[in-house]
C-alpha cells in the first residue's frame, strides 16, 4: 500500500461512525480515535467538579481555569484516561450523554479537543469519527464520510449498546436523547455538524458490520491507487 491517508467520519449520533471507524483502522492498520469520547471525558469532568448545575449552566470562569491542566488520552486498546484515570465505563452514561453536547458547544473545550485531534493526525494513518472531523479538524481528508442511520435503528443500536452495560433506559428516554443531542450538535454555533460538500454519504440502516467495511474499504483502495 502507498502513503497512508487521513479519513474522517461525521454523522449524528448511534449511526454506527465509531465501529466502522474502528473496523477500518484495524483493517488498515491506522490509528482509530473516537473524538466523541473525548468530548464526553470533559463532560464527565465537569460533572464530577460541579462546573455544571442542575438547570444546566456552566461554570465557565472554572473551566477556563482547570482546562489546560485536563489531560484526555486514548490507549490503543481504546480506553480512555482522563488525568490518568481510566473512565472509559464512566464516559457511557447516560448522565454524561445528558449533558456532552452542552460542554461540547463551549469554544474552549473545542479549541483544546481539536487541536489535540489534530496532532494526533499529524502523520496521516488514522481514522477519526466525531461531528466536524471532515469541516474543521481534518478539512484536507483524502476520504471523508457522512454515516446515516435512520432513527430506529440508531435507538436499538444505542438500547442494546447501554443494556450490555447494564444500564436500564427506556427506549423514548434513548431516542429523546439522540435527537437532542442531534440537534444541539448541528445547530450549535461553533462548527457544528454539516454535511461537508465532498463527503461520502453512507447509510448504515440495512448493511451489516462487514457490508460498512467493505463499502469503505473500497473508497479507500481507489484513492490510495489514484495517488
Ligand atoms: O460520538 P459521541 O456520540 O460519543 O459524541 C458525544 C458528543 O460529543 C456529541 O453528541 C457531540 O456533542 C460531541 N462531539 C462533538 N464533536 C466531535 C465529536 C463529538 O461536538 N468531533
Amino acid at each position: 500500500m502507498k502513503n497512508k491517508i487521513t479519513i474522517a467520519i461525521d454523522g449524528y449520533a448511534a449511526c454506527g461512525k465509531s465501529t466502522l471507524a474502528k473496523d477500518l483502522a484495524k483493517a488498515l492498520g491506522y490509528t482509530f480515535i473516537d473524538s466523541g469520547a473525548m468530548y464526553r471525558a470533559v463532560a464527565l469532568y465537569c460533572l464530577e467538579n460541579h462546573l455544571i448545575d442542575t438547570n444546566g449552566v456552566v461554570n465557565l470562569e472554572q473551566l477556563e481555569k482547570s482546562i489546560g491542566s485536563l489531560q484526555i488520552e486514548i490507549s490503543s486498546d481504546q480506553k480512555v484516561f482522563l488525568n490518568q484515570k481510566d473512565i472509559s465505563e464512566a464516559i457511557r452514561t447516560p448522565r454524561v450523554a445528558g449533558i456532552v453536547s452542552k460542554i461540547a458547544a463551549i469554544k474552549l473545550v473545542r479549541q483544546k479537543l481539536v487541536e489535540q485531534q489534530q496532532a494526533l493526525g499529524k502523520a496521516g494513518g488514522i481514522v477519526m469519527d466525531g461531528r466536524d472531523i471532515g469541516s474543521v479538524v481534518f478539512p484536507n481528508a483524502e476520504l471523508k464520510l457522512f454515516v446515516t442511520a435512520s432513527d430506529a435503528i440508531r435507538t436499538q443500536r444505542r438500547l442494546a449498546e447501554l443494556r450490555s452495560k447494564g444500564e436500564q433506559q427506556s427506549e423514548a428516554d434513548v431516542l429523546d436523547n439522540l435527537k437532542s443531542r442531534d440537534l444541539q450538535d448541528s445547530t450549535r454555533a461553533e462548527s457544528p455538524l454539516i454535511q461537508v460538500a465532498d463527503a461520502m454519504v453512507l447509510d448504515t440502516s440495512n448493511l451489516n458490520r462487514e457490508e460498512q467495511l467493505a463499502w469503505a474499504l473500497l473508497e479507500v483502495q481507489k484513492i490510495i491507487e489514484q495517488q
